[in-house]
């Protein structure tokens, strides 16, 4: 919503965390569904960004290769001029905004101007990193006290530029000018804390390590550089403070990174957690519906894995809706209704709704569902499906129905409109009357597809999964139009983990000369999830 009446808009200092999407507070999340305007920089996750309404202007202020971003004082005017235009302007800063990330000069300016501005705390990167690093920064019997400095002689691109905003604009308060950041008494913070942590010093650990000694700091300390926390990305060095800048220089690490010093990470050895995960450090092609991804990606994602979205079908209304509408409005002559998909119920479930009718229709039938995925689709409508077979295959389906049907009894099948025929087929061996209508079809959607292409071709993808044999086709489509099963396929995806659901996604996966790594088994999302663990995943690599 846009200000009206002059109104000024209110702007929203947001700590969006330090990395991992899910630690944004609930009032950040809350602010970023209703922001008409978000200002962001490069640390700030790029997923936080999905969760603002999509007519929301975007502006991103960090630094990118090759462009010249606005510098502070700019990043303050576009502040102002937004708040002039729109009610809720959300300033996303990564971590949190008061602690190295010059938050305090934008409360300063918007203060000075009169604009309403409200600031909401994050979860900073000085702690939750090393958290995420298995390293307690305090420790009963260890360490009692905290320092967190900076160390932004070593600023590399993606960091803020300490002092960039002197000299303020002409006629700025006194106050604004002033922002060149004292330089750290690295002898005090030696001898002051027992536990160190160092933002924006990676690029000068030789510099800082140097300075600790030299303030008396014992050189056996222990220290970590931790690389890209809580990310699934997350790499961690450990060493002493006498060789850990040599060792992180080794590593090649790049920023976002921190340093920690001090005993406490010693208790990494025994508290490290995320790395230790079955998949970290594992990509994985997620092709399913954009729709249906959350699920699949959420449990994924808890084990460690980061995960690529490539939603390769879409689901839409069959392209003739009259068979299904057909069927709906004579409900009474089916003695079963069989779902194959959660898809198959919500597109029946439209239709049902579009005649004005509701659960109470399918009174007088018994309904079947596929697997458990299906029956929760019914469920959330408020029924309960009669018959889900033991195995969640479509063919099993069949089994089960055989012995509660009797020849000449009518069974609806609302399905996808381009669905293999062979559960009709295996139900008609059953003597019953079937009547198939499409209640959706998947259309190919392939967006990210330049993406996964890319790493693809970078082989750093581990495993792709297949949820259904649209998905495959779609895949192949999307990737490789036009060629030949056996030829492109096969080398696109040549040391490349593919996991099916079942086995009717391994047959179509077989066409394309690919030879699944791993079948579900049962047909689930669990399922599948653990199919990608026995294909893919570790039990867990310490880097220290
Ligand atoms: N306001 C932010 C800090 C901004 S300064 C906060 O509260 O977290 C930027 C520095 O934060 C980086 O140079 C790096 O030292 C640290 N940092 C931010 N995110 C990080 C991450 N995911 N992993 C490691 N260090 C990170």
């Amino acid at each position: 919503m846009s200000s009206a009446a002059g109104l000024p808009g209110t702007v929203y200092l947001v700590g969006a965390g330090p990395g991992d999407p899910g630690l944004i507070t609930v009032r950040g999340r809350e602010l970023l569904a209703r922001a008409d305007a978000v200002v962001y920089d490069r640390l700030a996750p790029a997923e936080l960004l999905d969760a603002c309404p999509p007519a929301a202007e975007r502006h991103y202020v960090g630094k990118a290769a090759g462009r010249h971003s606005l510098d502070q004082a700019g990043i303050c005017r576009l502040l102002a001029d937004l708040a002039a235009r729109h009610q809720v302007v959300v300033r996303l800063k990564g971590g949190d905004p008061f602690l190295f990330g010059r938050g305090g000069e934008e409360a300063l300016y918007l203060a000075e101007r009169g604009i309403p501005f409200e600031v909401v705390p994050g979860v900073t990167s000085a702690l939750a990193v090393p958290a995420y690093a298995g390293i307690p920064v305090t420790h009963r019997g260890v360490a009692s006290s905290l320092a967190i400095a900076t160390g932004h002689g070593a600023r590399a691109e993606d960091e803020p530029e300490p002092g960039a905003a002197r000299p303020a604009e002409p006629g700025a308060h006194a106050a604004a000018g002033t922002f060149e950041e004292a330089p750290v008494d690295w002898a005090a913070v030696a001898r002051g804390a027992d536990t160190l942590v160092v933002l924006m010093g990676v690029g000068a650990l030789e510099r800082i390590t140097g300075d600790l000694l030299a303030g008396g700091k014992d050189p056996a300390t222990p220290a970590a550089v931790i690389e890209r926390g809580t990310t699934p990305g997350q790499r961690v060095v450990t060493g002493r403070l006498s060789d850990i800048a040599a060792r992180a220089r080794t590593e090649a690490v790049k920023p976002p990174a921190l340093l920690v010093v001090g005993k406490v990470v010693r208790l990494r050895q025994a508290i490290v957690w995320l790395e230790r995960r079955p998949l970290f450090g594992r990509r994985v092609v997620v092709t399913r519906a954009r729709e249906q991804q959350s699920a699949l990606r959420g449990r994924l994602g808890d084990l460690g894995a980061q995960v690529l979205e490539f939603p390769v079908i879409r689901i839409e209304p069959p392209a003739d809706v009259g068979p299904l509408a057909g069927a709906v409005a004579r409900l009474a002559e089916f003695h079963w209704i069989v779902f194959t998909s959660p898809n198959g119920v919500a597109g029946f479930w439209d239709r049902l709704a579009a005649a004005g009718l509701d659960a109470r229709a399918l009174a007088g039938a018994r309904l079947g569902a596929v697997g458990p995925g299906t029956a929760d689709a019914l469920a959330a409508r408020g029924v309960r499906a009669d018959l889900v077979p033991g195995r969640y295959e479509t063919l099993a389906l069949a089994e089960a129905l055989r012995g509660r049907v009797c020849r000449g009894m009518r069974v609806l099948l609302p399905r996808a409109a381009e669905a293999p025929d062979h559960l009709t087929r295996a139900l008609a061996g059953l003597g019953v009357e079937v009547e198939e209508v499409p209640a959706y079809r998947t259309v190919m959607d392939g967006a990210n597809a330049a993406a996964v292409r890319s790493a693809l071709a970078e082989g750093t993808v581990d495993a792709v999964t297949f949820t259904s044999s649209s998905t495959v086709r779609n895949f192949f489509a999307a990737l490789a139009p036009g060629t030949p099963a056996g030829g492109e396929p096969a080398r696109l995806l040549g040391g490349v983990a593919t996991v099916c659901i079942g086995p009717v996604t391994a047959t179509t996966l077989r066409e394309y000369g690919i030879e699944p790594a791993a079948v579900a088994s049962p047909s689930t999302i669990d399922g599948l999830v653990e199919a990608v663990v026995r294909a893919v995943g570790t039990s867990g690599r310490d880097q220290s």
